[in-house]
């Protein structure tokens, strides 16, 4: 084989001057070959090797005695290109299930992909569609493994991700001084039969998607012009899902996302931070999850969001784009600014008929505690969103909300899972414990 294949190099490099080669061409052609002799190799040692026939092997699902039943080829897509191996096949006359030990060993079980093929189409999966996840393995690693086996695999990976995530809380070093949790839901459009029953936002009352739900715990480090405290990149974890924050009948146990908030924040070392700070907009949920978990931590309602509301009232009163309704707006938002409430609720009470002035009144009823924004601005905190709707945005619109697709819940929660992993940096960590199983 050496020969010949010296002599196929040979040809692929050719004598003429180096201006003329397609180097192109030999880069492909050369990668190619390199990738099928390895390959070759790799399968002729595995499929000379019997020592997976065993004198006594029991059954991998019910322990029972399993019966040798000859060795079986199947085709898994690694690295190297496709390959034909053949596995001692083992039947078990119990519960009827065929298994291959090798399988197992090689971490080939169930899957026909390899455990390198199935990391690539990991973190591309974890990026871009199921199709162009696809088009990357074969453009990229000149591999052939289908749209939808990309999500299959992908979702199957994620699940584990998921099962890996609930189990493994290792905590961060020593915490930053100050931690931002911040909390928020943002909508996944999923199948028809994921919101049978549920109330939503279509003009009939139905709803086209499902709420994922976010924790994100950052650190700040460095300041804006506007002396606003800068959030510390590196510092920025997302653990997400389409998850309730409703309780199961017993009152005990806390709910599926509550649990989840937990969990990130104990990685994260929020629960052992000096100062605790909690940011969300006005949802309910938020301030009842902050609560019950960190009834001490400092709860702030995103300033963007109170000042929002302020101007929807203003343009419900004065009309949309005049100058009364910015005039109006300007003293009410400054008075805001300068933890007036009082003297912008006064304000708002004149106007009782107008919805929109209701509703931003009972908004900063409600949030009163979590608007003392000049309190807040001289412990050095920040009082925007800003990190949480980036994360919303990052995580689930640029994958999940694109154009014509519909998800599944437990698809949708799989790839998050998968997501997040990788843009928190988590994957290694992941992968080395899933082969260490
Ligand atoms: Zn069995």
């Amino acid at each position: 084989m050496a020969t010949a294949l010296w002599a196929d190099i040979d040809r692929l490099l050719g004598e003429g001057p180096v201006e003329a080669l397609d180097f192109e061409a030999i880069e492909t052609a050369g990668r190619r070959a390199a990738l099928e002799v390895m390959g070759q190799a790799l399968a002729a040692r595995l499929n000379a090797d019997h020592s997976d026939v065993r004198a006594a092997q029991s059954c991998d699902r019910c322990g029972a005695p399993a019966r040798y039943a000859g060795r079986r080829t199947k085709t898994v897509v690694t690295a190297l290109g496709p390959l034909a191996l053949a596995r001692a096949w083992y039947q078990c006359d119990r519960c009827h299930t065929g298994f291959c030990p090798r399988d197992r060993a090689l971490g080939l079980s169930g899957t026909s992909l390899s455990p390198a093929v199935l990391r690539m189409v990991g973190v591309t999966a974890a990026r871009v569609s199921f199709a162009e996840s696809s088009a990357l393995l074969r453009e990229l690693a000149g591999l052939a493994v289908e749209p939808k086996q990309v999500e299959r695999q992908a979702e199957a990976l994620g699940r584990a991700i998921a099962a890996d995530e609930r189990s493994t809380v290792e905590p961060d070093g020593a915490p930053a001084d100050t931690l931002y949790l911040g909390l928020d839901g943002t909508g996944v459009p999923v199948r028809r039969a994921e919101t049978r029953g549920r109330r939503g936002k279509q003009p009939d009352g139905s709803a086209k998607t499902r709420e994922a739900k976010l924790a994100v715990v950052w650190a700040s480090a460095g300041r804006d012009q506007d002396n606003n405290p800068l959030r510390d990149p590196e510092s920025v974890s997302v653990n997400g899902a389409i998850e309730t924050v409703a309780c199961a009948d017993t009152d005990t146990d806390l709910s599926p996302f509550a649990q989840r908030v937990l969990r990130e924040t104990q990685r994260r070392g929020f629960d052992r931070a000096k100062q605790q700070v909690i940011l969300g907009d006005g949802a309910p949920w938020i301030w009842n999850l902050a609560d019950e978990l960190f009834p001490d931590a400092i709860q702030i309602v995103d300033v963007f969001h109170a000042k929002g509301y302020l101007f929807e009232a203003a343009r419900a009163i004065y009309g949309a784009g005049t100058d009364l309704a910015q005039q109006w707006g300007k003293q009410r938002r400054d008075e805001l600014d300068r933890g007036r409430l009082d003297a912008v609720l006064a304000a708002l009470a004149e106007h009782t008929s107008c919805p929109e002035a209701e509703a931003c009144s009972s908004y900063i009823t409600n949030n009163r505690e979590r608007m003392n924004y000049p309190h807040f601005r001289a412990l050095g905190l920040c009082i925007t969103t800003g990190v949480v709707e980036g994360a919303c945005k990052h995580v689930v619109a640029t994958r999940f909300k694109r154009g014509g697709m519909r998800w599944t819940v437990n698809g949708a929660n799989a790839v998050m899972a998968l997501r997040c992993v990788i843009l928190n940096n988590g994957f290694d960590d992941f992968w080395e414990r899933r082969a260490g199983l």
